[in-house]
């Protein structure tokens, strides 16, 4: 199993012999607005993709989109992917993409197999109070295969019950955290900041911890830096990959 980051939330997974791309906002540096009532308001994304687009596309069998938001899925990945691949998004996106003709789009209400590939939906709270509400739904996804490490990739979340119960339920051994403490003016981080990621760390002791999400989107404030230092600090083990970036692991 093989996870590369492209950039923020963007992978590429090799998993059971297929190729997932997860969450793909495509655009080149700068081609969108900053985010609304955000601080720091610059043009998105921050940086280019890591890899030349062709490449991030060439072999892939599936895309999983965790949410609609345009830091997942953009206007440019709406044009780039390719409309007959089969794609795998909560229940509430689903109009939403087969009105741009992806033909092969599926719901994911609980769990749906897929090719050798058991694909299970989590829940998660992007941000607290009316914020946490207002950027509702998101959603995470467990990958499953019996030659393949359990792969937890919680979305768009910060830490809270649904996260804790898809730990205590599928034991994952690889778990991907969107970081970055992304924020508006107002009210508290709508993704994890230290804090939130340490928790999953000592919930999870035995996983390997992925944090992604920082440094490409404006709004997203916590830095590879001062993750990295916090966890330390807390004495606990996360992984945090540059863009384009690839992390091998066993079962
Ligand atoms: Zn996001």
């Amino acid at each position: 199993m093989r996870i590369q980051l492209v950039r923020h939330a963007t992978l590429l997974i090799d998993y059971a012999n297929m190729r997932l791309l997860v969450d793909p906002m495509l655009s080149d540096a700068g081609a969108m607005a900053a985010i609304q009532n955000s601080p720091h308001p610059r043009p998105n994304p921050l940086v280019p993709l890591a890899l030349p687009v062709e490449q991030v596309l060439d072999g892939i069998n599936a895309v999983l989109v965790t949410h609609t938001h345009r830091d997942h899925w953009d206007d440019a990945a709406i044009q780039l992917v390719p409309k007959d691949l089969p794609l795998f998004c909560q229940p509430e996106d689903l109009p939403k993409m087969e009105s741009t003709h992806f033909v092969n789009a599926a719901a994911v209400h609980d769990a749906r197999n897929w090719s050798k590939i058991c694909i299970t939906r989590t829940g998660g709270h992007h941000g607290t109070g009316d914020i946490g509400k207002a950027m509702a739904p998101v959603s995470g996804y467990v990958l499953q295969n019996e030659s393949e490490p359990t792969v937890y990739i919680a979305g768009d979340t910060i830490w809270c019950r649904e996260v804790s119960a898809a730990i205590t339920r599928f034991h994952p051994k690889v778990v991907v955290l969107n970081a970055g403490g992304a924020r508006f003016l107002e009210g508290d981080p709508i993704t994890m900041m230290p804090s939130d990621v340490i928790h999953v760390c000592r919930a999870a002791p035995k996983a390997k911890v992925i944090a992604v999400h920082m440094e490409a989107i404006n709004h997203c404030l916590l830095t590879r830096n001062e993750l990295a230092e916090q966890a330390d600090a807390a004495g606990v083990s996360v992984m945090i990959p540059e863009d384009g970036e690839a992390l091998d692991f066993a079962v």
